[in-house]
């Protein structure tokens, strides 16, 4: 193996770093590059259970500890993430291509509001609480779930193991955490924080692997009581069905295919900010707004802004400072993306901004030129597809009615997003939004807002009390006073 490459093909098993049981190298490839920039080891079934079995141990005197104890941990641990977040920025950059700026200030900066917000959380949350004055001397206890398994995506890796790691710790699980294959030095680097904050031995660990082994062995597991799941909706269906046989509880953050409605009185710049957050980390969020519904009176200035707003989006390397948008992941996304654009040309939308390709002066790297398609019809593939590159559909709408019809006439419900400056109209429209977020005239959710959605998009609240209660078991007590 030459110098240069990061070699992390170590877990992180009972409060050490351990080689593999058996050597499975999987390399880890630079998508502005293509080259190979890492190696791991895809773990067996000799490391998830070690690995469970270490969890396991752990499980009762972790949760036995004051939460107070809890908390002084995961603040010290908040401390390292920022000392080291230049470190975690890099890392990103690398294993999935956020240029470092936004690497940096979204990436990294998404972690270190999770921990903030969900240490609030902790510090509030009752542990104990009477039923009522209905029932004197009735007790409600929460009370850790038990081992868990984290198993999370490349998109935005630490965000994604913040909001899982940071409340189980908190309530008093412990865990095997597994990051995506696809990026996984994030979560070597995270595992690395975990230990020098010094959470005892066992209580968080991590092996990295794949899906069909170390995720598959995890949700099938005797020994682990709940998988918390982010990802796409073909594997939280995979996962559900093997965690069946156990009944163990399985939290799922899928897909998303939100839109965005555009009223005639939407705000100034309303338009420009919608094809930004499309674009944003290369469209790669599964709360992009990737259906943009406009009022038809507004319809053609809206077209043509956002199609100046595409060709003004500038792509380029990770290693560059600014607010370009980077390559995105990997190989098969590449591939899957130019398919899906294909597709919306084949089936009739017409390409305003971009297209199949890469953009000009990019002969290597999975880069994507920001595109944008009009008339787009609600039953076309692109309408109706998670597509996860920076690809935006529009298409026209005429009442109220219609825009929210079309908006739920998917079997997605992440977030949906409404433009226009009467109020009454916005609240009106967001009650009848079969969603678990709406988000307004551009303004972002409260941190501590609770994250999930309706329908196909999955069954999890990630992120504030919500976050806590999603690990906790609930206990009822009679004659407790
Ligand atoms: P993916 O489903 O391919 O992989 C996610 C994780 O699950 C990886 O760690 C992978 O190894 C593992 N995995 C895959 N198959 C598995 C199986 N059968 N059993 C157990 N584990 C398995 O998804 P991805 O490509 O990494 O991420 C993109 C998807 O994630 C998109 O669909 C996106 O919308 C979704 N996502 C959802 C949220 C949310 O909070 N709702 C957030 C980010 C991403």
């Amino acid at each position: 193996m030459s110098d240069t490459l990061i070699d992390r093909r170590q877990f992180y098993i009972n409060g050490s770093w351990v080689d593999p049981v058996e050597a499975n190298d999987f390399d880890v490839i630079d998508p502005s590059t293509e080259e190979v920039c890492a190696v791991i080891s895809l773990g067996s079934e000799a490391d998830t259970n070690a690995a469970v079995a270490a969890a396991k141990a752990a499980f009762p005197s972790w949760a036995a500890t004051p939460v107070a104890e809890r908390v002084a941990l995961l603040e010290k641990l908040t401390d390292i993430y920022k000392a080291r977040a230049d470190e975690m920025a890099e890392a990103i950059s690398t294993e999935m291509g956020a240029p470092q700026t936004m690497s940096g200030q979204q990436q990294v900066g998404a972690g270190i509001g999770h921990l903030k917000s969900l240490v609030r959380a902790l510090k509030a949350f009752e542990f104990e609480r009477p039923l009522g004055d209905h029932a004197p001397g009735d007790m409600i206890l929460y009370e850790p779930v038990g081992v868990c398994a984290l198993i999370t995506p490349w998109n935005w890796p630490m965000n994604q193991v913040t909001l899982k790691v940071v409340p189980a710790i908190g309530v008093g699980c412990t865990m095997v955490l597994k990051p995506s294959e696809v990026a996984p030095l994030s979560g070597a680097l995270f595992a690395d924080m975990m230990h020098e904050a010094g959470f005892p031995p066992g209580v968080f660990n991590m092996v990295q692997g794949d899906g069909l082994g170390v995720g598959t062995q995890l949700s099938g597991h005797p020994d682990i009581d709940m998988v918390s799941f982010t990802g796409s909706t073909r594997a939280g269906v995979a996962i559900s069905k093997n965690a069946a046989d156990s009944i163990k509880r399985v939290a799922l953050e899928l897909g998303g295919k939100g839109a965005n409605i555009v009223f005639a009185d939407a705000g100034e710049t309303a338009i420009e900010w919608s094809v930004a957050r499309c674009m944003n980390n290369t469209g790669q969020s599964c709360n992009a707004p990737t259906r943009m519904l406009v009022e038809r009176s507004i319809y053609d200035e809206a077209v043509a802004r956002a199609q100046a707003a595409a060709e003004a989006t500038a792509v380029d390397v990770p290693t560059k400072d600014g607010k370009h948008i980077g390559p995105v992941v990997s190989e098969a996304q590449w591939n899957k993306i130019q398919g899906l654009i294909e597709k919306g040309i084949e089936e009739g939308a017409r390409l305003v901004a971009g297209g199949p390709g890469r953009p000009d002066g990019f002969d290597k790297g999975y880069f994507v030129k920001p595109t944008v398609f009009a008339d787009v019809d609600p039953k076309m593939t692109i309408a109706t597809e998670e597509i996860f590159g920076p690809v935006l559909s529009i298409m026209p709408f005429d009442t109220e009615e219609e825009a929210i019809a079309m908006a739920n006439d998917t079997p997605y419900g992440l977030t949906n997003f409404i433009q226009t400056t009467d109020k009454d109209k916005a609240r009106r429209v967001a009650r009848q939004l079969r969603s678990g977020m709406v988000e307004m005239n551009g303004k972002p959710r409260g941190a501590g807002s609770p994250f999930g959605g309706y329908g196909q998009s999955g069954n999890g609240r990630e992120g504030g009390e919500w976050g806590l209660e999603e690990f906790l078991e609930v206990k009822s007590i009679s004659d407790w006073a």
